[in-house]
């Protein structure tokens, strides 16, 4: 192997752009990933037989107000110019989220105009009833707590949309990569300066003498001296269907708390622009259920309270005491990122 200065462990959105920096900045990079491929939880799988793109770690859209972040990845793909909009399936009904006209008219039975919605908003029984379809029993299934535990007080925190807007997402750069996510990531890395190892987990002391950009969890790498961090998890549901379209949309959420999953997922939404592939007779769908996190199982969102964060904060601080070792990343971190924002991260990184 060519003579390398820097690793860079852990080959998700946050430690590929770190690469790609490092190579363009003349240094012979070592990205290496304890998994099969790269893309950490954004990788995807292409099914063989109709061609749809399964995002395997659950859906992402990219969107992003931050036009460093546009402006770098647009590098390395083309966005196809999807627009992520989510139904809500309450009571054998579906709505349009976000919380705006459109579903406060269609649950009240109202025509409420822009300038009325705020009062409207304002009386606890409409926050309430609200806050009961679509908040209590998602936010009960996602966090694994009782529907009764789950304070009424966040609907008050819910921006509302005094319009018709249905857009999910506020952002005005927003999409899904033309060719794909995987295609993402090979162009990220496809670099002279950039060797990829997968199937190689870094242990602390590996390379010495070499700078190393870390992103795994970062309790596992002090071998959870000090105690697990608490995460969230997740488990997924992945069917075949024999038909066109199944729910003529990519996301709808079940806020119901009779049913066990929190949203199903269906994949060949996302690229609309793929006439051949929305036009197979069938589809994959994806149900996902929100789980208790135990040492092993993948870890999908941290668990923020005033211990797991001081717990977080102790790891930091024994890395910084490291010597060229830099942590990222969402696992490194522990800290819920979106990509835009794990990607914005690692642009601020000083290399
Ligand atoms: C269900 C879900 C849906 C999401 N949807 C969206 C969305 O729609 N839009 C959006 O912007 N964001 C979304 N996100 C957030 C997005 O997944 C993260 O922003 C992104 O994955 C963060 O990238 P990362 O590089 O920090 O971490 P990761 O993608 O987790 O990458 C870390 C990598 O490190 C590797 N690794 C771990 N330990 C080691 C080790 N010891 N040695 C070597 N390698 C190691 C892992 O295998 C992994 O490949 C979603 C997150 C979740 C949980």
């Amino acid at each position: 192997m060519q003579e390398i200065n820097a690793v860079v462990a852990g080959a998700g959105i946050w430690g590929c752009t770190i690469a790609r920096r490092l190579a363009e900045a003349g240094r012979k990079v070592l990205v290496i990933d304890s998994r099969p491929a790269v893309g950490g939880n954004v990788r995807c799988e292409i099914d063989p037989e109709t061609g749809i793109e399964i995002h395997s770690y659950g859906s992402h859209i990219f969107h992003t107000h931050d036009d460093q972040v546009w402006n770098f990845i647009r590098r390395f793909t083309e966005f196809n110019g999807y627009q992520h909009k989510v139904l809500a399936h309450h009571n054998g009904k579906n709505y349009f989220l976000p919380l705006g006209l459109t579903l406060i008219n269609k649950f009240f039975g109202t025509e409420l105009s822009p300038s009325e919605v705020s009062s409207f908003m304002k009386d606890e029984r409409h926050s309430t009833a609200l806050f009961d379809a679509f908040f209590r029993g998602y936010t009960s299934k996602q966090w694994g707590k009782p529907p009764e535990s789950i304070d009424p007080g966040i609907i008050r925190r819910v921006p509302v949309r005094e319009n018709y807007d249905i857009n999910y997402f506020n952002d005005y750069n927003q999409g899904i990569p033309l060719r794909g996510y995987n295609s993402l990531f090979e162009n990220l890395l496809d670099h002279p300066g950039i060797t990829v190892e997968c199937n190689r987990p870094y242990k602390l002391g590996d390379f010495p003498g070499v700078k190393v950009f870390y992103s795994g969890p970062i309790d596992r790498l002090f071998d959870y001296r000090y105690g697990e961090l608490p995460w969230r998890s997740l488990r997924f549901k992945t069917e075949r269907l024999n038909i066109t379209d199944y729910q003529g949309t990519s996301v709808v959420n079940y806020p119901d708390i009779d049913v066990p999953y929190t949203r199903i997922h269906e994949f060949k939404h996302y690229h609309p622009e793929d006439k051949a592939v929305m036009a197979k007779t069938q589809t994959i769908i994806m149900r996902e259920y929100p789980a208790n996190w135990k040492k092993g199982d993948e870890p999908y969102y941290p668990i923020s309270n005033e211990q797991s964060l001081a717990l977080a904060d102790k790891y930091k601080e024994e890395a910084a005491k490291i010597p060229n070792l830099v942590i990222g990343g969402r696992l490194g971190e522990y800290k819920y990122f979106d990509m835009d924002q794990a990607m914005a991260a690692a642009l601020k990184i000083v290399i």
